[in-house]
């Protein structure tokens, strides 16, 4: 198969034939139709991920297609299902994916980090039996590719880990593909959002997506005034500053959810935090059997994932876009 290929952290990637992958025990090989080109995908060729270990390495872990090989074991699921899985590929029956939290299972895998990723004609799909997520048949490829990292990331981090409430003020810090999603699914959700980023362009794009007010990140008293304080802020960049102005958004015991990488940690206002009762969480990913609660509202019509991409570039062209990273909006690639 055709494969965006790099050999070392931070050397020029290359497209190149590598061998075609084949479904072992309990995994399923997927035909990709779509791929997103995730800021992860970025930090993980500069070397900011401990999971990337090997190379040749192909990078990528959000993706929607179709099953290609279904390896022994494998029940319930045929050739040409549509199909997409959570970046996180969990063990299934440890403590923690016992409990249901999935996503913070200890002997968890992702595709494009642990081992090959999306960036590719194939991949794998490992444990598929609490990994695999069946697409509604109305949902296109390119829409679903975002559901298996920053659409699903960004639903948990504003429902299940920010528990919005209609009303409330939310601030998004930062409106890449993940940040841009979380503005969809907070003002559905039917919060006032603000959204925060340097480029006009993002802006733009918050506001399309439900934003009521947009600012850059150097008024963060501006957002006090207009909001009194944001019950619920996330940083969805990822970056000491957007981090602390995630924390100086808020108001008396309100929830900051941190969802951008931080490779080298930030340092925390815990005066604040302390004495505001404020509360710090993290958000990763989102395992399979939350997804048909967001799957639901997509069907309705109330989140539309369509709405954040915009542009579609071939897998050649990835090897380039990859190492340039982010654009505003979220990018596809087509393989
Ligand atoms: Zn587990
Ligand atoms: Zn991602």
């Amino acid at each position: 198969m055709r494969a965006v290929v790099y050999d070392a952290f931070k050397e020029q990637p290359s497209v190149r034939e590598v061998p075609d992958p084949v479904a072992g025990p309990g995994e399923v090989v997927v035909k990709v139709a779509a791929t997103g080109l995730c800021r992860s995908d970025w930090h993980g060729w500069q070397g900011h991920d401990a999971d990337i270990q090997t190379f040749p390495h192909v990078p990528g872990h959000e993706f929607a297609g179709v099953i290609s090989d279904i390896g022994p074991g494998v029940t319930g699921w045929a050739l040409g299902d549509r199909v997409t899985a959570p970046f996180i590929m969990s063990c299934g029956h440890c403590g923690e994916c016992r409990s249901g939290n999935h996503q913070v299972c200890p002997a968890q895998t992702q595709p494009g980090f642990s081992h090959w990723g999306s960036y590719a004609e194939y991949v794998v799909v490992r444990n598929a039996a609490v990994n695999l997520i069946a697409l509604p048949a109305d949902l296109s490829f390119g829409a679903a590719a975002a559901l298996g990292c920053r659409f699903a990331t960004a639903f948990r981090a504003v429902v299940h880990q920010g528990r919005v409430r209609p009303g409330e003020w939310v601030a998004v810090h930062g409106c890449g593909g993940v940040g841009l999603s979380a503005v969809m699914i907070a003002a559905a959700a039917g919060a006032r959002v603000v959204a925060v980023d340097v480029h006009p362009d993002a802006l733009a794009l918050a506001a399309a997506c439900g934003a009521t007010e947009t600012l850059p990140p150097g008024r963060i008293d501006r957002l006090v005034d207009v909001t009194g304080g944001a019950h619920l802020s996330m940083d969805a960049f990822g970056s000491p500053e957007t981090c602390a102005n995630s924390i100086r958004s808020l108001r008396r015991r309100g929830r900051h959810v941190q969802i951008g990488l931080l490779p080298s940690g930030a340092e925390l206002p815990m005066g604040r935090v302390i004495a505001w009762e404020l509360e710090i969480l993290g958000s990763h990913g989102m395992p399979a059997h939350a997804y048909p609660e967001m799957l639901a509202l997509i069907e309705s019509g109330s989140l539309v994932p369509e709405l954040l991409i915009t542009r579609t570039i071939s897998l050649d062209e990835a090897a380039d876009a990859l190492v340039q990273g982010g654009k505003p909006g979220v990018t596809l690639i087509s393989p």
